[in-house]
């Protein structure tokens, strides 16, 4: 694998979504790596643009982050907390994984049905023996994405906003 696209793809697992830069000779390689990529490109010529961008991206988050908890609220097809994510991710109904940046959360699956679960009791849905896992948010976006939902880390005020309410929520299908 090139530079370029290893770089890229450690971006991808970041989940970074925008690049900002001007192309040019000496980052060509980069262009076309991320041309490949989900991460979109956006032309900035000045820091300031990129800074105003980054802004509206933090307004745009922590709208989403508003919603998503006044949507849990009424029942409408939308949980926050640890518990209500994992039980919906089991029941096949998340549309949209969101968790604040930095959130690193230890769980168990389930050595049979591989269900994820927030405690280390026998599994809920199929009582088999549950193994640890250091890294339940990534094991809850992977099969998000097995269910070609989305999955959105938000960051700044958004992610203090969803950290009062388990740092976790989502956007459910019904
Ligand atoms: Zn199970």
């Amino acid at each position: 694998m090139k530079a370029a696209a290893f770089i890229v793809s450690c971006l991808e697992n970041e989940r970074v979504r925008f690049a900002f830069g001007i192309p040019g000779e000496e980052n060509l390689e980069l262009m076309d790596s991320l041309r490949d990529s989900s991460i979109r490109f956006v032309l900035t010529r000045h820091e300031e643009a990129a800074a105003f961008i980054l802004e509206v991206e933090r307004r745009r988050e922590s709208d989403q982050v508003e919603q998503l908890i006044t949507a849990a609220h009424k029942k409408q097809n939308a949980v926050v907390g640890l518990e209500d994510t994992l039980l919906a991710l089991q029941e096949w109904r998340v549309w949209q994984l969101v968790y604040s940046e930095g959130l690193n959360l230890r769980g168990s699956q389930c050595t049979n049905c591989e269900a994820l679960t927030a405690s280390d009791e026998p599994c809920p849905y199929c009582s088999h023996a549950v193994r640890a896992v250091n890294d339940l948010i990534q094991l809850a976006a992977e099969r998000v994405f097995d269910l070609e939902g989305k999955v959105e880390q938000v960051r700044g005020p958004a992610a203090g906003r969803l950290k009062e309410l388990g740092s976790i929520g989502a956007v459910l299908h019904f």
